[in-house]
């Protein structure tokens, strides 16, 4: 299969008519391919956006409103190819892309729909004097860059409200997992979403979506990915004073009081550690337990995850899919290594993972849990971002504390206690911008989500995206004398 580029509302191939080999995850084999764009392609996604916006910027709240629900309306109408074809591209299981990226992927899109008839901005009346209004305008042509490892749910996260707001796209999902975006423009073909609108280009971030950030017609860019590569795109964009929204990577601390709902949090923790094969940006991949109930957790834990069998993704029972990249595997099998040298022991897992049949030479990792680190070693400090777990006794909260605040990211945090006052005293100290307490992922779209530290710069979600989006204008109206 061959995809396209979608640019002012057609599918086109790339202008030096190079492709990059698309694989499934679970075999290890090319089953596609996808354009290898530049900065050439990306010029004219630039010029459809730029006339698109005349159009699309002043056509009203509700109109939007109405195209967002479409789409929408759209994903559910091919509800059960989605989900096949995130499954398939990502490695991931097909119960969680039809539990969770598929259904995510259309609220997105409904949330925002209804969001910005409900966005509203400020007045400030000056008595006897004047009266301020905040005019809130859309930017313009705004690039939306996202990775792989929730390929359609982070991708429509990002464009939902950007068009909500009135701007035009040019988006680029990650080159690893480019098949939902794809079939995303198949949907704005299907019902003839206005063209120009949304431009999908398809390539490498080093190429693509570099000249994206580059492009001086660009006036702001909402990326999620890897720390490092925000910084890349922070380097470019930050001199040219564009708009930067920036979502990266994460090392959660999971902090285990002995006072905790101890069932619920067993339960909890195994989904944390290994829910998408660790590969969701919230995972809690360090987990701190206190002492009297450490060994008690240790062999429960232990004894949970070893029923975690990796197996084909695409069958309807398999809870643990392959990992999305050869490289990745590798990196993450190297973080095991790491761990041993720095002293670790390996309870369970810590190894490549050969299903029967059909996934023979995928990639996949068995479930890992590590103990026997100190909190500050390299492997507690870095991001794994794969099924690797390590486990960590703890006496204080201070101590905890000063554990869970040690690393340079603060994205997210979970907290196990039924102890009032230490939750908040708790959630006041952690350095980061989400925290659970007694529960892992809970969502709603309306609260702020971002981290602080090396996690990120500013908060997507309601209508603090909304805000991102769109730029204030003051207007003052003098009525005095
Ligand atoms: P990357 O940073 O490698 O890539 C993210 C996106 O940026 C991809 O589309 C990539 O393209 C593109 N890209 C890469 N280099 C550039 C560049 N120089 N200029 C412009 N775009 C570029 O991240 P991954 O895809 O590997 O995703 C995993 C990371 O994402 C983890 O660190 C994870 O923590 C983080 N993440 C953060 C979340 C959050 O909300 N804070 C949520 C989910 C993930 P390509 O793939 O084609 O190279």
């Amino acid at each position: 299969m061959l995809i396209q580029n979608y640019i002012n509302g057609a599918f086109v191939a790339p202008v030096r008519g190079m492709y990059i080999d698309n694989f499934e995850p679970a075999t290890g084999e090319v089953y596609s391919q996808i354009p290898d764009s530049d900065e050439e392609d990306v010029a004219l996604a630039v010029e459809a956006a730029e006339t698109a916006f005349a159009e699309w910027s002043v056509c009203g709240a509700e109109t939007r409103s109405l195209w967002l629900e479409k789409l929408a309306e759209g994903i559910r109408k091919h509800f059960d190819m989605f989900a096949e074809a995130e499954s398939k591209d990502n490695g991931k299981p097909i119960s969680l892309a039809q539990r969770v990226d598929i259904p995510r992927a259309i609220s997105n899109f409904e949330f925002y729909a209804k969001a910005i008839t409900q966005f509203s901005s400020n007045a400030h009346y000056m008595e006897n004097k004047a009266i301020n209004y905040t005019l809130r305008q859309p930017l313009g042509i705004v690039g939306c860059i996202s990775p792989w490892n929730l390929p359609l749910y982070l991708f429509s996260w990002k464009i939902a409200p950007a068009l909500a707001a009135g701007n035009t796209v040019i988006a680029k999902p990650s080159e690893i997992t480019p098949m939902t975006a794809y079939l995303l423009s198949k949907v704005c073909d299907e019902i003839s979403f206005p063209k120009g609108v949304l431009n999908i280009v398809h390539g490498l971030g080093t190429n693509a979506g570099q000249a994206i950030v580059a492009h001086p017609k660009v006036k702001a860019i909402s990326f999620t990915g890897g720390t490092s590569t925000g910084e890349k795109i922070a380097s470019i964009a930050a001199p040219v004073f564009k708009k930067l929204s920036l979502e990266l990577g994460g090392k959660n601390p999971n902090i285990i009081f002995a006072d905790c709902d101890y069932e619920k949090m067993l339960q909890t923790t195994v989904q944390s550690s290994f829910a998408n094969q660790g590969q969701i940006c919230l995972c809690g991949s360090r987990i701190f337990v206190e002492r009297p109930i450490y060994e008690k957790f240790k062999k429960d834990f232990v004894e949970r995850v070893k029923q975690l069998i990796p197996a084909d993704p695409n069958k309807k029972e398999t809870k643990i899919g392959a990992v999305v990249s050869a490289s990745h595997m590798e990196k993450v099998l190297s973080y095991v290594e790491l761990a041993k040298e720095e002293g670790g022991v390996v309870l369970v897992g810590g190894y490549r993972y050969n299903p029967e049949g059909r996934c023979a030479n995928g990639w996949f990792i068995a479930p890992t849990v590590i103990e026997g680190l100190s909190a500050f070693c390299r492997t507690n400090q870095e991001e794994i971002f794969g099924p690797v777990v390590t486990i960590m006794p703890f006496d204080t909260e201070e101590e905890v504390l000063s554990y869970a605040n040690s690393t340079k990211y603060g994205l997210a945090a979970i907290l196990w206690t039924n102890h009032l006052a230490r939750s908040q005293r708790m959630a006041q100290h952690l350095h980061c911008g989400i925290i659970w307490v007694n529960c892992w992922l809970i969502r709603d779209l309306r609260t702020p989500f971002g981290g602080v530290k090396s996690s990120g710069v500013g908060r997507e979600g309601g209508f603090d995206a909304l805000e991102f989006f769109t730029e204030p204008k003051n207007v003052c109206i003098y009525y005095g004398e």
